[in-house]
């Protein structure tokens, strides 16, 4: 067993989540080791569509405006309209007032994982944590590495290993799998999906196949979505577990007939769960807080994580700085910023999402179709993150600098 020199932090996982909090602790002049399982450039199951909240975040916290994103190639496609279905029925076709942008997570995370380097971060890769006690604020890799911290970061990802750490009254479990997502994704090159598309399913995608597309009832508490990127078209179905369950193959099938690429459903698409409302209130104890899908952070009604992994670690790396330079209380700082910063948000857009799939339970589709309708450009700014979810007026919660 090797014993790292300790460091200030120690941060678990090195996508989105961790390398914000890895770049904004190593900007602050911590002693901040980073440990990724893998080596990047490495995947991750994703629709790598980055709305309009993550873009400003990027902008403000990493200094990279849409077109410094570009020259860096972190953006892959935009998506300049969208198209909305419940079932196979149409309730909406729009050009948004600011695209949306896809980018493909192998070069999204390599990049900020360097800019952490940059900062000033140690980034280990291939270093796995196999074994993590919170109490002493340890953690040792599976090749037998020590590292000691006076703070730990769990930013390890839904499975997340310092989340499965900590004191059982941390997480309510049954909270936690109640909101739990399933997704099932597949990435089809551009050309076959050009050449294959028979526009003999029910929904008829754009010729060029260049409009994200959103179908509510694709799946129970969930939507499918093809979210076109240059060279791929990335298509998949997600929704809650507990009410999916085994079904979710069969759907994606299905789903796959009515976008009208039958053509496909021999492949096997990529399984991966998600966040879809089951955030953790107070995801911190001792020195130890979780971050990003540890914590069971992303947007309850669409799954979109990128942007609450950046900013659940910036209000982290936050608290993280003033425990280390001020011995502000770690747990009840950060759970102060979550509950002043994100969690009301959060709790509204869960409501929306009550709402929405209360209706189609129900088989309300009518008064669903007209509330979508009439709500619609307030949703999309509310996704978009110019308004809050919370009587959809506008806000600056989300976006507003705690450094
Ligand atoms: C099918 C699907 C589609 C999605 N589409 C979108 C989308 O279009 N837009 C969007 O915003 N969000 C989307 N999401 C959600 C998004 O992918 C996640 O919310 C986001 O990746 C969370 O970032 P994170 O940094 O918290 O975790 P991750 O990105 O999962 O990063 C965790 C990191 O920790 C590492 N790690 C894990 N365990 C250990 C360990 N023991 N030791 C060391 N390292 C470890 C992993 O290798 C990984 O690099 C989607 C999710 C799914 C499943």
């Amino acid at each position: 067993m090797k014993s790292r020199p300790d460091y200030d932090v120690v941060i678990v996982g090195g996508g989105p989540a961790g390398s914000t909090a890895a770049y904004l602790l190593g900007e602050a002049g911590h002693r901040v080791a980073l440990l990724e399982k893998r080596t990047y450039p490495r995947d991750k199951v994703c629709g790598g569509c980055l709305s309009q909240k993550s873009v400003r975040f990027l902008d403000r916290v990493f200094r990279l405006p849409v077109s410094a994103l570009r020259h860096e190639g972190l953006l892959d496609f935009a998506g300049t309209g969208y198209a909305l279905y419940i079932g196979s029925s149409r309730i909406l076709a729009e050009d948004l007032a600011e695209p949306v942008y896809f980018t493909r997570r192998e070069c999204y995370d390599a990049h900020l994982a360097r800019m952490a380097a940059q900062a000033g971060a140690e980034v280990h890769t291939g270093a796995e944590v196999a074994a993590v006690d919170h109490a002493r604020r340890t953690v040792t890799t599976s090749d037998g590495d020590r590292y000691a911290a006076r703070v730990l970061i769990g930013a390890d990802g839904i499975h997340s290993r310092v989340r499965r750490s900590l004191p059982e009254g941390v997480v309510d479990q049954k909270r936690w799998r109640k909101n739990l997502g399933w997704a099932l994704e597949l990435a089809i090159p551009r050309k076959e999906a050009e050449a294959l598309a028979n526009g003999n399913g029910p929904i008829r995608l754009d010729d060029n196949l260049a409009t994200p597309h959103l179908i509510f009832a694709a799946c129970r508490w969930g939507y499918g979505w093809v979210f076109p990127n240059r060279e791929t078209i990335v298509v998949g179905i997600g929704g809650l577990l507990r009410v999916n369950g085994k079904d979710l193959p069969e759907r994606f099938e299905e789903f796959l007939k009515t976008i009208g690429l039958s053509a496909f459903t021999g492949r096997k698409p990529a399984g991966y769960p998600l966040p879809l409302g089951n955030y953790i209130p107070s995801p911190a104890h001792e020195g130890a807080v979780l971050v990003g899908d540890a914590g069971g952070f992303a947007s309850p009604l669409l799954g979109e994580g990128i942007f609450y992994a950046h900013r659940t670690a910036e209000l982290a790396a936050h608290a993280v700085d003033r425990h280390l330079t001020c011995a502000a209380p770690l747990a009840v700082t950060y759970t102060t910023l979550l509950r002043r910063r994100l969690i009301p948000e959060l709790q509204a857009e869960t409501a929306l999402r009550d709402f929405l799939h209360g209706c189609l339970d129900a088989r309300m589709h009518v008064p669903l179709r007209v509330f979508m309708k009439a709500t619609s450009n307030r949703v999309v700014d509310a996704v978009q993150g110019s308004r809050s979810f919370r009587g959809f007026r506008r806000d600056d919660d989300l976006h507003s600098a705690v450094w």
